[in-house]
């Protein structure tokens, strides 16, 4: 009989999502390997935000000084109208969503999150340009084949391996993401030049016809981050790194609040995403393998919870893993995705109705929904209590 310390599980893809189920794997005792296509761990050079839903998983995973190094911590969240910049909702974060949630609500820089789980993951478990190929469940074990040529052999394989997830074609088949029609711009500011401003360390969300506009600051205040979501019909490259002009961004912009366009136009370079995600799926596990993140539950960004809920499913599958043993794995992996599935739907599902509540035109939904908003606002201490109180790993808790 196999102890669970025996229990061999391969994670493939270091993004956020693997590195901190690998983490949580291995504080469940496991003897857990990732498997990383790339030569380096690497994350956009853009900003996170992370709930308490996250962060009470990332504080068991990482040591508190290394993870809040360069976190910030913002003392709440405004949303915003796009023209006059009249307050749609003033909600609470800071010290008033730790007291209810006991975690805290984080504003990283992805680099800095990336770095902070790879600094407390051990160096000989990551193998790097291991790129997965196939993945061969042999009943009492699973196999996966790298591109490399290298076979490796493992009680249990997650595939967290993104939106264009290898894994999850080999398990359930091809199948394109779907483009949302929304595409973004992110930049990075210097803090220092938008001193003028002054900005308040909260989170912004500026939301405008047919489209919207975030920022906060990031990397120890450094740092502005800001993301200008804009709907467009069509987009034919799937790239994250591709520039954009700030030219094109204030044209979008233009008889925006001054403070979103004095944001924009301090920025030196900006990149576009073209926002994808994917429809829900039925299952995330086959035999011995599983998914994870956004190979599995690839979410526009309009909840911030894609690598939120990344970060959950670690601690679930590292909960279920460790309840039900190495004699049954593919047990553990259909209650890991029992537990899952439903929450993480439900959050796709929400940041797609996002899109149409921060986009709507000026007019009689637009006025319903600021009114709504004023009385019973969606960012408040209750009405988000469902998504922050949950403790992922307590698998007991119903
Ligand atoms: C504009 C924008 C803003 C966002 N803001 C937020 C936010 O504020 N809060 C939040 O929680 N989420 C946010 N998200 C979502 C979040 O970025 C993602 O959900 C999260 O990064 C997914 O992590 P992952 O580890 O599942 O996938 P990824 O980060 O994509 O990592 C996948 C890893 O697998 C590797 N890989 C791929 N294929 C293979 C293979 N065949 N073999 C081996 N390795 C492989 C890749 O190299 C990569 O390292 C945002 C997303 C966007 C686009």
């Amino acid at each position: 009989m196999l102890t669970t310390r025996e229990m061999k599980v391969a994670v493939i893809g270091g993004g956020i999502g693997g590195l901190a189920a690998a983490l949580s794997l291995l504080r469940a005792g496991m003897d857990v390997e990732i498997f990383e296509q790339g030569a380096a761990f690497t994350e956009a050079g853009a900003g996170i935000q992370i709930g308490p839903n996250a962060s009470r998983i990332l504080h068991r995973i990482v040591p508190a000084p290394v993870l809040t190094a360069r976190a910030v911590r913002p003392a709440a969240v405004h949303q915003r109208r796009w023209d006059d910049g009249r307050t749609l909702q003033l909600a609470p974060l800071g010290e008033a969503v730790e007291a209810a949630f006991g975690a805290p609500y984080y504003h990283f820089h992805r680099g800095d999150l990336l770095q902070a789980l790879a600094a407390a993951f051990p160096a000989e478990r990551v193998h790097l340009r291991h790129r997965l190929a196939a993945i061969r469940d042999l009943g009492d074990r699973v196999e996966a084949e790298f591109e490399n040529g290298a076979v490796i052999a493992a009680d249990a394989l997650v595939g967290a391996d993104g939106i264009h997830s290898t894994a999850r074609r080999l398990l359930f088949g091809p199948e394109k993401p779907h483009f949302t029609g929304c595409i973004a711009y992110r930049g990075l500011v210097p803090a220092a030049r938008l001193a003028p401003l002054g900005l308040e360390v909260i989170s912004n969300n500026w939301m405008g016809p047919g489209q919207h506009f975030v920022h906060y600051f990031v990397a120890g205040g450094d740092l502005v981050n800001f993301v200008a979501v804009i709907e467009r019909d069509s987009w034919t490259r799937e790239s994250w790194t591709d520039r954009g002009e700030k030219a094109d961004v204030l044209e979008a912009y233009a008889g925006w609040h001054p403070q979103v366009r004095t944001i924009i136009d301090a920025v030196d370079e900006t990149f576009i995403w073209a926002l994808f995600d994917r429809a829900p799926l039925s299952r995330w596990s086959v035999g011995r393998a599983t998914l994870l993140g956004d190979a599995c539950h690839a979410m526009l960004p309009f909840m911030a919870q894609g690598a939120g809920q990344a970060i959950e499913d670690g601690a679930t599958l590292a909960a279920c893993l460790q309840r039900l043993g190495p004699g049954a794995v593919p047990e553990a992996l259909r209650l890991y995705e029992q537990l899952r599935l439903p929450r993480a739907t439900r959050l796709q599902e929400l940041s797609r109705l996002n899109k149409l509540r921060f986009h709507l035109p000026d007019g009689p939904a637009q006025q319903r929904r600021d009114a709504e908003l004023a009385v019973r606002g969606d960012r408040s201490i209750e009405a988000i209590a469902w998504l922050y109180a949950h403790d992922a790993a307590a698998i007991d808790a119903g």
